[in-house]
This record gives structure tokens, C-alpha cells and sequence, in this order.
């Protein structure tokens, strides 16, 4: 009796440090890679933050769904891309879910000078001019925890936008102001 109280007390607390829930790629009916190549340095000191560029952020998990189906089929179809897979290790909808891309531990196609020693995660939505929502935020910041407490991230990771990598406005102002207050942000990185 005692024990079950006990642990409904701190179940919060467990449920707090637990990784968020990934849906996994056979829930959002992912095509199979080309082929898989495992990230160079590991576990990876680097975590890039993207955006999509969607106008429309999905709110629903059908929706991300779709969204991340027509991203993958993009990343791999598109003759400017022919990428074995969906470039990104993650993507976060306004749903607040994560989806798995690439996954952990996979060298990811969305930072040439990262790819080998990052985990790459893209927030679905454009956010340039538009910030965005705080269950979208907390879902990276719970991925992000999750990361180094189970070791997929060095836990003195780096964080950077895109734009730190190379002449993009990826992850749009607004998204790239709010990480540049966290605390692994790294602004020594720059493009060149
Ligand atoms: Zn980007």
C-alpha cells in the first residue's frame, strides 16, 4: 500500500525524465532507405535545429503524418535531392509529437558539415515570421533531454541553427532567436 502511494507520488517525476513518445517510422508509414550509414562520431556533440519552411503547420497526427510522408517522398524524389531518405533524424509537428526520421545514431543529409557528428531535427512549420507553439518547443527540449540522458547526444552537446552551417534563414528568425537562449546554444559557430 505504502509502495503503490509512494509511486504515484513520484510517477510526475518519472514520467518527466521519460523520453517523449516517437512515432515510429512504421506509424507514419515510412519508405524503406536506400541505405543506412551510422553517424561518424558517437555519440554525436552536435544537434542542428531546422525548420521546414511549411506554411501550414499540422496540428493533428494525421496531418504531421502526411507532412512528414510528403517530406520524405521530397527529400528522396526531388532530382535536386535523390537523398537515400527523409534528411533529418527528427521532425517535430504542431501536434507535439516526434516523428523519427533517420532516427539516432544515423548520419542524417541536412548540414553537409555536421551530418557525420549531429543530430539534425526539424520543426514543422515555417518560422520566420511566426514563433512556435510551446508544445512544439517543449517536445524538442523533451527529445533533447531524452538525447543525453539515454547518451544518442553528448550531454555537453552544441546546439546551432542551420544558418550556422551554411547561407540559409533555415530555421527562420524567430525559431533561431528562441534557441539562442538555451542552454547548449553555441554562437561561436559560424558559416564557411
Ligand atoms: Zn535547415
Amino acid at each position: 500500500m505504502f509502495f503503490s502511494i509512494f509511486l504515484l507520488a513520484i510517477l510526475p517525476y518519472i514520467a518527466h525524465c521519460a523520453c517523449p513518445t516517437i512515432i515510429s517510422r512504421s506509424d507514419w508509414g515510412a519508405r524503406a532507405p536506400r541505405q543506412r550509414t551510422n553517424l561518424r562520431e558517437v555519440p554525436p556533440p552536435y544537434v542542428v535545429v531546422h525548420h521546414t519552411e511549411d506554411p501550414v503547420v499540422c496540428t493533428t497526427k494525421d496531418a504531421c503524418k502526411r507532412k512528414v510522408k510528403n517530406i520524405q517522398n521530397y527529400h528522396m524524389d526531388d532530382p535536386k535531392h535523390r537523398w537515400d531518405d527523409i534528411g533529418y533524424n527528427f521532425l517535430i509537428g504542431g501536434d507535439g509529437n516526434v516523428y523519427e526520421g533517420r532516427g539516432w545514431g544515423r548520419f542524417g543529409s541536412h548540414a553537409r558539415r555536421f551530418n557525420g557528428k549531429s543530430i539534425g531535427i526539424a520543426l514543422i512549420g515555417a518560422f520566420t515570421n511566426t514563433t512556435p507553439s510551446q508544445t512544439q518547443l517543449n517536445a524538442l527540449k523533451d527529445l533533447l533531454a531524452c538525447g543525453t540522458e539515454k547518451n544518442y547526444i553528448r550531454s555537453n552537446y552544441h546546439m546551432i541553427g542551420h544558418r550556422q552551417e551554411k547561407d540559409t534563414s533555415c530555421p527562420g528568425d524567430r525559431l533561431y532567436n528562441e534557441i539562442s537562449t538555451w542552454p547548449h546554444f553555441d554562437s561561436s559557430i559560424r558559416p564557411h
